[in-house]
């Protein structure tokens, strides 16, 4: 079956007991034996849950994975992967990520032993450079939160290969329906399903999708030895979102596409982050290998923070909150939201400047959206 398809067609539909055209929540912590060491699938919810495994098959399906797991919020999933690795190894991430992850990376994994570089991925000569003889992964995220950067996965993978290193990708912000990391040769995928893949701004959640058997063992084992799982209620909301997601997933670059045009046109836009744009610097990259460019644009204002503070009140439309990939419009300020936890001289190097406002584009009618942005934007 086709993308569209496989959203909606998930688990056993209609269901065996009843015909249930809709998947069942099975809101048990545990599940009856029929004798010692005989259960019917399932035996405790940390473990497994039937409407859980529904929702990781689906996910598993859509980004063309061997399996895939689900997780209580998306660092739970980040948590959980990091915990392949042992005291002692080294990684290499992007420098512009999602900024939990790097307060993951920089204020709780080296208490372990694990060591972290962070660089712009669009260079193999600097990535090559990294690599240290106790290198075990690249983390990779494209496009980039907050700035859209876009990472070659063919270069970044031929890199990987060559010297044995397991390659993560966060494809929170392309979701499986613009990009499919797996085809490109990356080992383990991680979602933030709070955002596209819920898609309506009421679940927190995260996912991991896998390549291997041997991934998929110790990804099972570590989700239910630490109990970093989703909740049957979480992953019930998150198929829901599912099956909208590529309606949703066109109309939000169809809006994106639209805003970051009307932006990148206006005075008080200094400069406007879209790998839809071409004059993007990965927009080349972006439309080889992906079928779309996204729901989110960034943009720099003129006017430095008071100029940023002053626009953000002013928006009625979008609504100043952290978090994206919601049918509701959003707009939020990295440098004091997202991403707070990087100090700011380590964010003024990556390009996360003050000025910087991250857009998440809904699925409002657009001329909602822009004559919202022009009001804000004319009292500049
Ligand atoms: C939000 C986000 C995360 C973290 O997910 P939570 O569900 O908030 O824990 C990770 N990566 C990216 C790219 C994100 O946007």
């Amino acid at each position: 079956m086709r993308f569209e398809t496989t959203a909606i067609h998930t688990g056993d539909r209609p269901d065996r007991a009843f015909g249930a055209i809709s998947t069942s929540i099975y809101q048990t912590s545990t599940f009856a034996f029929e004798t010692i060491g005989k259960t019917r699938g399932y035996d405790y919810s940390r473990t497994a849950n039937p409407t859980r495994k529904v929702l990781e098959d689906t996910i598993a399906q859509l980004e063309g994975g061997k399996a895939a797991f689900t997780f209580a919020t998306g660092m739970a999933a980040e948590t959980t992967v990091m915990h392949l690795l042992k005291t002692g190894d080294h990684v290499i991430s992007g420098d512009d990520i999602y900024g939990g992850t790097y307060r993951l990376f920089q204020d709780v994994l080296p208490a372990f032993g694990l060591e972290f570089t962070f660089l712009r991925m669009d260079n193999r000569k600097r990535i090559e450079e990294a690599i240290k003889p106790n290198t075990r992964m690249l983390w990779l995220e494209t496009p980039s939160n907050p700035l859209l950067n876009i990472i070659d996965l063919e270069m970044v993978v031929d890199i990987a290969k060559k010297h044995k290193l397991l390659t993560v990708i966060d494809n929170t912000f392309a979701t499986p329906y613009f990009l499919r990391p797996i085809e490109y040769g990356i080992d383990l995928v991680v979602h933030s399903t709070t955002k596209y893949l819920n898609g309506h701004c009421d679940v927190v959640g995260g996912a991991v999708v896998t390549t291997t058997d041997e991934l998929t063992q110790r990804v099972q084992f570590y989700l239910n030895a630490m109990g970093t799982c989703a909740s049957p209620f979480d992953c019930w909301l998150v198929l829901r979102g599912i099956e909208t997601l590529p309606v949703r997933m066109k109309r939000h670059e169809e809006n994106a596409l639209a805003v970051a045009s009307y932006l990148k046109g206006h005075p008080k836009a200094k400069r406007v982050f879209y790998p839809g744009l071409e004059s993007h610097k990965g927009h080349e990259i972006a439309r080889r290998q992906m079928k779309g460019f996204g729901g989110v644009v960034s943009l720099e204002l003129e006017d430095g923070i008071e100029g940023v503070n002053s626009f953000l009140r002013k928006l009625k439309v979008f609504f100043l909150a952290e978090s994206l990939g919601g049918i509701t419009s959003l707009a939020e300020h990295p440098a004091t939201m997202s991403h707070a936890s990087m100090p700011k001289d380590y964010r003024e190097r990556v390009g996360i400047m003050d000025e910087l406002v991250r857009l998440s584009v809904g699925l409002e009618n657009i001329d909602d959206l822009t004559e919202d942005l022009e009001q804000a934007l004319e009292h500049l």
